[in-house]
């Protein structure tokens, strides 16, 4: 699909230091890449030291979704980057818009561990992945607040929720129990905060508060008014951009007070389905951020479904 190919824009920010500086060493570069996967979430995080971790991976036409963003766009993005394996799967939580393309990720990708909370899932898309990771041999790790990933000697990485003993209430027990968690490469970092709402918002707020400060934040749940995008959530999280994941949908993502909200904040808020996959590249002190737009006529994919 040549969707991606076209680079539309590459706006720099405060990215001198990035560009400009003769570096008497090779420079440690963190690239985050938000994907346009239509409705339904998938990021590529490639750490400095060489580990590639996918946060979801977009829906996989099972169920109620007919889309299948695995086949369609993540896997052949991966293998256009040149990704030939992924160390780490993060499953934010079991809905199709975030694991069903995972089931395509690891039929065709060589992947090393799949990550989730271990909240139960309905959808038949987890199941499928389970059966694809017992026949290649993949490992599952579980994680949960408090929880420190090794996996960069240069990043930090500290999960935020959920607690091992899982929230109840709110609209959806599988997005409230969505992994939350914080990826920091000295200068510069990302919270990544799955469809978490309300109720892990205050848990959260409660006990990761200091944990909260990002540059970016990967808006919860699409934007909708139910998203982390609370006063007292973003009094602590303070992004400097937000990235919303989002593309054509009945329920009306993202909302617009969500949007007002993180504007009136002074977030920069781009958003996939605007701004196509939404790539950050950082050498922990300054970032550059750029835009892959697929062009307009071949933007048949963002639809997802109706
Ligand atoms: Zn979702």
């Amino acid at each position: 699909m040549k969707s991606f190919i076209k680079y539309c824009a590459a706006i720099a920010i405060f990215a001198s230091g990035l560009i400009a500086a003769p570096a008497k060493t090779p420079q440690k570069l963190l690239t985050v890449t938000v994907i346009d996967v239509g409705q339904g979430d998938c990021s590529l995080i490639q750490l400095p030291g060489g580990k590639t971790v996918l946060v979801d991976a977009g829906s996989g036409g099972v169920g109620w979704n007919p889309f299948d963003a695995g086949t369609t766009i993540v896997v052949p993005f991966l293998k256009r980057m040149g990704v030939k394996r992924i160390d780490y799967i993060i499953m934010s939580h079991p809905h199709s818009d975030h694991i069903g393309g995972v089931r395509l990720v690891v039929r065709d990708i060589e992947v090393g561990t799949l990550v989730d909370s271990g909240f139960p899932a309905e959808e038949a898309d987890y199941e499928m992945i389970m059966e694809i990771a017992e026949k290649k041999d993949i490992a599952l790790m579980e994680v949960h607040a408090g929880d420190i990933l090794n996996w960069d000697k240069d990043c930090e990485m500290k999960v935020l929720s959920p607690p091992a003993k899982y929230i109840m209430g709110g609209d959806s027990h599988a997005n409230e129990n969505s992994i939350v968690f914080k990826l920091t490469y000295k200068d510069v970092s990302f919270l990544f905060t799955g469809d978490a709402e309300k109720e892990a918002g205050k848990q959260i707020v409660r006990f990761y508060k200091d944990d909260l400060l990002c540059t970016f934040l990967k808006v919860s749940h699409h934007g909708s008014k139910n998203s982390l995008t609370y006063n007292w959530f973003l009094d602590w999280a303070q992004p400097i951009v937000s990235i919303i994941c989002v593309g054509q949908n009945t329920w009306g993502h993202p909302h617009r007070g969500t949007i007002k909200t993180l504007e009136d904040y002074g977030s920069l808020v781009y958003r996939t389905d605007r701004d196509g996959t939404i790539k950050i590249v950082t050498d922990g002190k300054t970032y550059k951020t750029s835009f892959i737009v697929p062009e307009e006529d071949e933007k048949d994919y963002s639809g997802g479904y109706e």
